[in-house]
């Protein structure tokens, strides 16, 4: 059988929010139960740090699937017609090991972050939570407005960005508000998306109102950084995974080198509460925090998902990577 290459459409189409929060939930419930591999990431800088080659490779039980998502991360291509974001996902079987789908990367990435935070959001913020407060407007801030909606009733949105322009311009196309501030934006807010490319805190704890849900997704990797030790030591916290948070989250690993809070801060995984091993919020008042690293199964899951879908559908064009014996 051919290799299926599935691009920017084809997994837009083929990966809506709602349904892509659900893949999540299920990649991350098979990952608590043990049920899947997944090392650390490596990543490959280049001598002058503008951008990275990152290589994530897992295997997954149920769905059982095996693959690698090759990625560059360029931080530098905003204003270019370039995402920060770029690559391809290899999806194989596990039988034979046969090559099934190179999937656009980027998409997925796009796609499956929000999905996360949408997962995380629902298993952790108020259920009547409706005030929702973006700090960034680049690619992530326009699909986390689309998966909080997706699990939230979201009646008021408030962004801000670095650049003010930039933040107009977003508030302007999603038809939300402007904050000239992210103080301005956070306070008051039930639900809170850091997405940008800070690498000094954004967000203060002080700002954060009784009851809030934060969603951390921008610093994925040192030296980037969005929180102050006080948002994290404030907030009951969880992660995607304990391992890739105490290696990778600056977010999280600051204020324990500054004695702020303890590895034993970490409340728990996704997986955990999504398994009830773990009790998520505890009260109305209580602060949630969701710190997110992005880890190779949701990009596994989502283009097993998104392969599926298209053999089912037809979608999807060829290519002649047979894995069959020519001699
Ligand atoms: P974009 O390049 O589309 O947007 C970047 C945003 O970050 C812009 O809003 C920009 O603001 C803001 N920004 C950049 N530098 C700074 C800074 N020093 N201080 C404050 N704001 C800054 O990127 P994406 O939306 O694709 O990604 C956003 C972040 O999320 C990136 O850091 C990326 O690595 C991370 N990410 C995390 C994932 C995860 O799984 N956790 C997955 C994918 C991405 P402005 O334009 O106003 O200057």
């Amino acid at each position: 059988m051919d290799t299926l290459v599935l691009g920017h459409r084809e997994v837009r189409a083929l990966l809506p929010m709602a349904e892509c929060v659900d893949v999540m939930a299920a990649a991350f419930a098979t990952l608590a139960r043990g049920d899947a591999v997944l090392p650390l990431r490596s990543a490959t800088a280049l001598p002058d740090r503008r951008g990275f080659l990152g290589l994530m490779p897992s295997y997954l039980g149920e769905p059982r699937a095996l693959g690698v998502k090759v990625v560059t991360v360029f931080p530098g291509n905003l204003g270019t017609p370039y995402e920060s974001h770029q690559g391809a996902i290899l999806l194989f079987e596990t039988e034979n090991g046969r090559l099934l789908a190179v999937v656009d990367a980027g998409t997925v990435t796009e796609i499956r972050t929000a999905a996360v935070s949408g997962l995380a959001t629902r298993l952790l913020a108020r259920p009547d939570a409706s005030t929702l407060a973006i700090l960034g407007s680049g690619t992530q801030a326009g699909v986390h407005l689309e998966a909080m909606r997706a699990v939230r009733p979201i009646r008021e949105v408030r962004v801000w960005s670095r650049t003010e322009a930039h933040g107009r311009a977003f508030a302007a196309r999603h038809g939300v508000s402007f904050a000239p501030t992210a103080r301005e934006a956070v306070e008051g807010a039930d639900i809170v998306c850091t997405v940008t490319g800070a690498q000094a805190p954004i967000l203060e704890g002080e700002w954060l109102a009784p009851g809030a849900h934060v969603n951390a997704v921008g610093a994925s990797v040192p030296p980037y950084r969005e929180l102050d030790s006080a948002a994290v030591a404030r907030s009951r916290l969880f992660v995607d995974r304990r391992e890739s948070a105490l290696n990778e989250a600056e977010d999280v690993r600051v204020p324990i080198r500054e004695g702020r809070i303890g590895e034993d801060h970490i409340a728990g995984e996704l997986g955990d509460l999504l398994l009830g091993r773990v009790a998520g919020r505890s009260g109305p008042h209580e602060i949630t925090l969701f710190k997110s690293l992005g880890l190779a199964v949701e990009d596994l899951a989502a283009a097993h998902h998104v392969y599926a879908q298209a053999r089912a559908r037809g979608a999807g064009s060829s290519l002649e990577i047979t894995g069959e014996r020519h001699g």
